[in-house]
């Protein structure tokens, strides 16, 4: 194949900067007036949030100068942290070459190398991958892959089983699995799905001792009623409060659903690519799966980019669709050239990085620090797996003042409910986890 040389960029004519760059009062504004933002309240005044305008490695930078140690690594995405050159630069290359071209019609280099790299990295027969743009739309993949597989077989099956405390994103079909405040919706399920109760409280879940109620409850919920086409889980609950399952649990879901058929779905959107310091969540219990959802840590916050893997064997069940494509699910920048260009880079940089051992090894800092906060009296937990630390309190109110008054001694983290996670990118170094543990451990008692 002739070598893909980039061809000559001329020299740009818009000044974006000028289009961007205004004093931060008028930034301010310009958001409150213009800007939806999903997942907080609708404001009478601009807020007080900060504005970020810039990142190197685990640090971020706001409009005021302030310098934070980002703990939530943006949307729990950042893997390889800000401004990290390679990811630059692979972004750049591909764009000045191609930035995207219909995979209905033909294909890109960027998106086999990435599809072959991620079958590497996989476990077993995983080596088939849709590409897409988002978390959810990889779970709503997911479930259509789960319900299309069992119409191919001609033997229709729609329930899905999963945790209620679960969370696998907001498109419509992502929302019914969850039962989750953040999840309630107006509309109808569009199938049915069974949702799981925790049999303990989260601080009691990881113990070994919760295994046996936890995959019984699983067991139950399969056997009993129609047969599920899936079950779909997180390695780690990660929305549902950062909770750490009991070791095991993925191995007797793997076992549940050989002996039922169902197909088992791990949501490894949060956990994959180092995050819970192995390179999937489930390699923790080394089992494979038979569908693999990934976000997040693939793209490392560059670039919106998510992917479902799955076994050839699924893949060939629709085969014999007769319909136009398969699956009939995709979108104009599915598989985007410039995306699937980065991640390559990512999956580089984790591996020459060895940012999975970092992870375990930081992370194992992280907890060992914080672990003492479980004495205070508004702590109910400590817990962690790699580089996702929870402190769960007592209350809602304790979490946030927690994070306030964390964000105050400059450190970004992160609240679901009552629980207050510390998740940096995986490239935070010794001394920076020695920060956020002091900021975490000053802000719980209160200076
Ligand atoms: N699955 C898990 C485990 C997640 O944590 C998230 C997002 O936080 C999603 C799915 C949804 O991903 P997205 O927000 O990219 O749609």
């Amino acid at each position: 194949m002739s070598t893909v040389n980039a061809p000559t960029v001329n020299a740009p004519t818009v000044d974006v900067d000028a289009l961007v760059d205004v004093d931060e009062a008028t930034a301010r504004e310009r958001d409150h007036r213009f800007v939806w933002h999903p997942w907080s309240p609708v404001r009478k005044d601009p807020g007080d949030g900060p504005i970020l305008l810039s990142g190197t490695g685990y640090r971020v930078r706001d409009a005021s100068g302030r310098s934070y140690l980002d703990a939530m690594a943006s949307a729990m995405n950042s893997s390889c942290g800000y401004a990290h050159p390679d990811l630059i630069a692979a972004a750049e290359r591909q764009l000045a070459r191609l930035p995207h071209f219909d995979l209905s019609v033909g294909t890109h280099l960027p998106v086999g190398a990435v599809a072959e790299r991620l079958a590497a990295l996989l476990p077993g027969e995983l080596g088939r991958t849709l590409f897409v743009n988002s978390g959810s739309e990889a779970t709503e993949a997911a479930v259509r892959v789960a319900h299309g597989y069992w119409r191919n077989l001609g033997r229709p099956r729609n329930r899905i089983v999963t945790l209620a405390a679960g969370y696998h994103g907001t498109t419509l079909v992502a929302q019914h699995l969850s039962g989750l405040p953040t999840n309630a919706t107006h509309a109808q399920a569009p199938f049915p799905v069974t949702r799981v109760e925790f049999p303990a409280e989260p601080r009691r879940l990881r113990a070994p001792e919760s295994l046996a109620p936890l995959a019984g409850a699983f067991e139950q919920a399969v056997l009993d009623g129609e047969p599920p086409a899936a079950v779909f889980v997180e390695a780690l609950v990660n929305v549902g409060g950062g909770v750490v399952l009991p070791a095991g649990f993925l191995r007797a879901l793997r076992d549940l659903c050989d002996r039922s058929g169902a197909l088992l779905v791990l949501d490894e959107v949060f956990c994959g690519f180092g995050r819970t310091g192995r390179m999937f969540g489930f390699d923790h219990d080394g089992i494979t799966p038979d569908l693999v959802t990934m976000s997040k840590g693939l793209s490392g916050g560059y670039i919106p980019f998510a992917a479902l893997s799955t076994t050839e064997a699924v893949y060939r069940t629709f085969a014999d669709d007769p319909l136009i494509g398969g699956l009939r699910y995709g979108h104009t920048t599915g598989g985007h050239a410039v995306a699937c260009a980065v991640a390559l880079a990512v999956l580089d940089v984790i591996e020459r990085r060895d940012l999975v051992t970092a992870s375990a090894a930081r992370g194992r800092q992280l907890l060992d620090g914080l672990l003492p906060l479980d004495e205070h009296p508004e702590v109910a937990d400590v817990r962690g797996l790699g580089l996702v630390a929870t402190v769960e309190c007592h209350r809602e109110e304790f979490a946030a003042v927690t994070v306030a008054r964390a964000r105050e001694r400059g450190v970004l983290l992160r609240r679901q409910g009552r629980a207050v996670m510390a998740i940096p990118p995986l490239v935070i170094d010794e001394a920076g986890v020695n920060e956020l543990v002091d900021a975490v451990g000053q802000a719980v008692a209160g200076n």
